[in-house]
């Protein structure tokens, strides 16, 4: 495995590298790195000749009050797992690689990325989709890999690449859970070890909406209201956004019929985890199959 901080040196990496080869795979994160990482990249590998994997902590995508300064980092353990997972090139840029400027072009789709977590985190979607969009013009994958876990950023991501006619294929990977159902994220070495038991209250909930609707509730404002009273069973849980959503568009919908996409942001502690489950629509559960 290759390792490169400069865009200029990737780009003259991955050219030779092309002339060789045909596909290049993309697997975008922000490291310390996880089971849920690596099945990004292990279904990139079996998909393209080339795989790249980005380590980045955009700071575009961080609000004023978040943990940026005191996000999870381990860039050595990190690299022996990508090297260990077959990964072709790691990119690493520092800010001032990835920013030698100011940035003063934004990437945004608003009227998708301020619902949901975007109504609690104000320009993140504007920063993720900025940087992603410059990632893809760096390594011009075919295929680029997003956890399904953030339903909201591959929602987003599809349709920047749509709207700019981006040539490159967002592959959605099912979300990997702890034993207790808990979604892998770099951020749960957050909690403590009370905070760490709450926590399985978020995907407790997510399956009594399953249930819910499989019992027949078909309103989204009462679903939402006896998930919202759920969640209220552990007292370290405090909900920023219980919404049930068209699975596709992330609009409100007025009675659940089809694919919608129970999406949920909880604070346990000081710590923000965030988890979601597509549900409705005959038992059809991929993000694939709700476009
Ligand atoms: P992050 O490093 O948190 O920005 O995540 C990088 C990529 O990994 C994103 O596309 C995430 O959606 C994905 N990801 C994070 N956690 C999981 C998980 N538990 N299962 C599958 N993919 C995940």
């Amino acid at each position: 495995m290759r390792v490169f901080s400069d865009i200029g040196e990737l780009r003259a990496a991955l050219e030779a590298l092309r002339r060789q080869s045909r596909t290049v795979g993309l697997v975008p994160t922000m490291g310390y790195l996880h089971a849920g990482h690596m099945e990004l990249v292990a279904r990139a590998r079996v998909e393209n000749d080339i795989v790249v994997a980005s380590i980045f902590v955009n700071p575009l995508q961080f609000g004023a009050n978040e943990d940026l300064s005191k996000y999870p980092r381990d860039i050595e353990r990190d690299t022996a797992m990508l090297r260990q997972a077959g990964v072709n090139i790691l990119f690493a840029p520092g800010v001032t690689d990835m920013y030698p400027k100011p940035m003063m072009t934004v990437v945004d789709v608003p009227e998708i990325g301020r619902e949901l977590e975007g109504s609690v985190r104000p320009g993140h979607f504007a920063g993720v989709a900025t940087v992603v969009c410059k990632l893809f013009n760096i390594v011009q994958p075919q295929r680029a890999y997003f956890g399904e876990k953030d339903y909201q950023q591959v929602v987003v991501v599809r349709r920047m690449v749509e709207d700019l006619a981006l040539p490159v294929r967002i592959v959605p990977v099912p979300t990997v859970r702890d034993h207790d159902g808990l979604a892998l994220s770099s951020r749960n070495v957050y909690l403590s070890a009370g905070e760490r038991k709450a926590a399985v209250i978020v995907p407790q909930t997510l399956a009594e909406a399953e249930r819910l609707v499989a019992a027949g509730l078909t309103d989204p404002a009462e679903l939402e209201h006896l998930l919202k009273t759920f969640l209220h069973r552990e007292p370290l849980a405090n909900p920023e956004v219980v919404a049930v959503r068209d699975a596709a568009t992330l609009k409100p919908v007025e009675v659940i019929r089809d694919l919608v996409v129970v999406a949920l942001f909880v604070r346990i502690g000081t710590t923000r985890l965030l988890d979601n489950r597509v549900i409705g629509g005959q038992g059809v559960t991929k993000l694939g199959a709700a476009r």
